[in-house]
């Protein structure tokens, strides 16, 4: 069923993805070996897993990597008797890159290098596209440079590779745009690739990777830890040490970073690393990281689930999370090792059984504390953390999990005081006499929030208030929550009432006064605004605005609705109250106008005019934006 020579072109995204690579990893060139032997030790490690249950499989010599370097024709080759790849697998593999999201990604980085440079956007929140705004070598790391990395080196590349199992190998080629298929001959299973490196050129940095010495230099430097020899003629190049069985002080921190790297498929260094050793009735080791960087895909649905990697006796069982981890915890990558599990797992046996069930919330415990202990001892660090990974660990407050407190303790988030966000410990240490609970706004943006004119009765007080701004913050806060006997309250709560006892005695005494004289004007406001609102109230909120809208406690603020809207949910129109500021001079002129006459259409219009400003206020979109602006100009027109 030979098939003979088919071209394919690379499919856009990856043709991008080299062309940065090649322009923007330059001065690292070294790591595509990394890469290479990484690939090779996947391949083993899927291998000896499905040695598991098909013994058949198992090759004929020792599970190996070997390099072979040629001086004279130029070439580096890396081969190892892995799982190998079918032809299917070579196209949906190489040449494809499958991770959704990844277009609008490269799209987003191109764009703002174009755009003012790499700062431009560093300020939104993270998520989404946001990390479009870094530097493309940080970018690029988010993908793992891979296999083609190798383009740096070399400027044709040879895979020939035949998986287990299979009788028929496949030859791929490849200069860079597209590549070719073909059938091939290969003895075993396993997967060989050979680079035809560049003309070396000393000035421009390129070393000759068909040296001994450089090669050996290379491999210890970034693969010594990799679990199979990787041989260069009868030399075995690396220890070959499991990490994680090694004790803590004998791992050095350069050893944490290339094997951070290895089993993540980042390129950057991690924030963090954590030494986990599970003790009892059974013994459980781990090695965990937290990635200096979230990758762009954290919050998509599909996003990345691979880079923490489980290991039963020696044998690598899966390199998946989600049955390690709870999901809030997802951006955590490393190694999980256990002698006493059994070899003979699926992941519907390890959902239920109880030992990993232990470790897991062994690794809860054991990164919540690792990051608590990151945020009062290096707060910087710990910053960064939250900066990448903070909206994710918040989602750990809606769900069904037992570490809400602990969680909400690590919590940071800006304030009217501070941008840079602080911990709620801080908040409470400051608040003022009189203060008995924790005020928090949300919005879109801290500076949307901060505009708001609920917080003018705060600032009027030197009260702090927190901005909750990412999309989770509405979904953890409809619950009520407590730090350290303090309650959160919104301080968009209807009714809300500030100040000591004594204060808050004397406006309700003053509200209630000029209620009783603007009485008439609030009825004739209420009947004009019964679509928009439920109610409209004085209020003692507000010192300088006209107006603003609040929403009882438990109802879906606006931010929330739209959410919800965004994610396909029909949400019912949730009324607010509109509240007044008794004090305006825009309240003596309603009243004066309704005192000469009542049914005046002005006193609509004007109803109108105050809920659209609330709204706008609040960095809401208006109902009608048209019919606003007609207002307007209307009332400009009267004199
Ligand atoms: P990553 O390793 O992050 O998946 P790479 O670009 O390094 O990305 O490799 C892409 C894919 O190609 C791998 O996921 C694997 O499926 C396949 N592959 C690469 N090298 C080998 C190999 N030596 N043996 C088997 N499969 C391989
Ligand atoms: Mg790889």
């Amino acid at each position: 069923m030979s098939t003979g020579t088919e071209r394919h072109e690379f499919q856009t995204e990856v043709r991008e993805l080299l062309d940065l690579m090649i322009h923007s990893l330059y001065s690292h060139k070294d790591i595509f070996l990394r890469e290479l032997i990484s690939n090779a030790s996947d391949a083993l490690d899927k291998l000896r897993f499905e040695m598991l249950s098909r013994p058949e499989l198992t090759p004929e010599g020792e599970l190996e990597i070997r390099l072979e370097a040629d001086k004279d024709a130029r070439t580096l080759s890396v081969h190892d008797n892995g799982i190998g790849m079918s032809r299917d697998e070579v196209v949906a593999n190489i040449g494809t890159i499958a991770r959704s999201g990844t277009r609008e990604f490269l799209r987003a980085m191109h764009d703002s290098a174009a755009a003012e440079g790499p700062d431009s956007l560093r300020d939104r929140s993270v998520g989404g596209l946001g990390g479009a705004s870094r530097a493309p070598q940080e970018m690029i790391g988010q993908f793992g440079v891979g296999f083609y990395s190798s383009f740096m080196v070399a400027d044709r590349i040879t895979l020939v590779t035949r998986r287990a199992g299979e009788a028929t190998a496949t030859r791929w080629e490849s200069t860079g745009d597209g590549y070719t298929l073909d059938d091939a001959e290969r003895v075993s299973a396993g997967t060989t690739v050979t680079l035809h490196l560049k003309p070396k050129d000393e000035e421009d940095g390129l070393k000759d990777y068909t040296d001994a010495l450089t090669l050996k230099d290379i491999v210890k430097r970034y693969s010594d830890f990799v679990t199979y020899p990787i041989r260069l003629k009868a030399e075995t190049l690396n220890s070959m040490k499991a990490i994680w069985a090694r004790g803590k002080d004998e791992i050095t921190e350069e050893e944490h970073r290339e094997f951070y790297k290895h089993i993540s498929h980042d390129w950057n260094d991690p924030l963090e690393h954590i030494s986990v050793h599970v003790e009892g009735n059974f013994e459980a080791r781990a090695l965990l990281y937290i990635p200096s960087k979230a990758p762009f895909d954290l919050h998509m649905r599909d996003g990345v689930h691979r880079g923490l990697q489980l290991f039963v006796k020696r044998v690598f069982i899966m390199d998946d999370w989600r049955e390690l981890l709870p999901p809030y915890l997802r951006f955590v990558r490393g190694v999980v090792a256990s002698d006493d599990l059994s070899l003979n797992v699926s992941r519907e046996i390890l959902q239920k059984d109880r030992q990993v069930q232990a470790i897991k919330r062994h690794l809860v415990r054991r990164i919540l504390a690792a990051l608590k202990e990151m945020k009062e001892q290096r707060p910087e660090t710990y910053g960064t953390f939250w900066t990448e990974f903070g909206a994710v660990l918040k989602e750990g407050m809606i769900s069904f999990e037992d570490s809400h407190d602990k969680i909400l303790d690590l919590v940071l988030a800006p304030s009217t005081e501070s941008a840079p966000p602080i911990g709620l410990k801080d908040y409470v240490a400051r608040m003022k006499d009189g203060q008995d609970a924790i005020y928090y706004m949300t919005g879109t943006s801290r500076d949307a929030a901060a505009r708001s004119p609920h917080l003018e009765a705060f600032r009027a007080r030197g009260w702090e208030v927190l901005f909750f701004v990412d999309p989770v913050d509405e979904l953890w806060l409809r619950l009520p929550r407590q730090f350290e006997g303090k309650t959160l309250v919104s301080a968009a709560t209807s009714d809300l009432k500030i100040g000591t006892d004594e204060e808050k005695a004397r406006e309700e005494e003053a509200r209630k006064a000029s209620e009783e004289s603007l009485k008439d004007v609030l009825l004739a406001l209420r009947a004009a605004l019964q679509d928009e609102v439920k109610d409209v109230r004085l209020s003692t909120r507000l010192t300088e605005s006209p107006a603003c809208l609040v929403g009882d406690a438990g109802d879906l603020s606006p931010q929330m609705q739209e959410l919800l809207r965004r994610a396909g949910q029909e949400v019912p129109k949730v009324k607010r109250v509109l509240e007044l500021n008794p004090n305006h001079q825009v309240m003596t002129k309603l009243r004066q106008l309704h005192a000469l006459d009542a049914k005046d259409p002005r006193l609509a219009m004007y109803a109108e005019l105050l809920y659209g400003q609330a709204l706008l206020a609040e960095g809401g979109a208006l109902p009608d934006p048209a019919a606003f602006s007609r207002r307007l100009t209307e009332l400009m027109l009267q004199t």
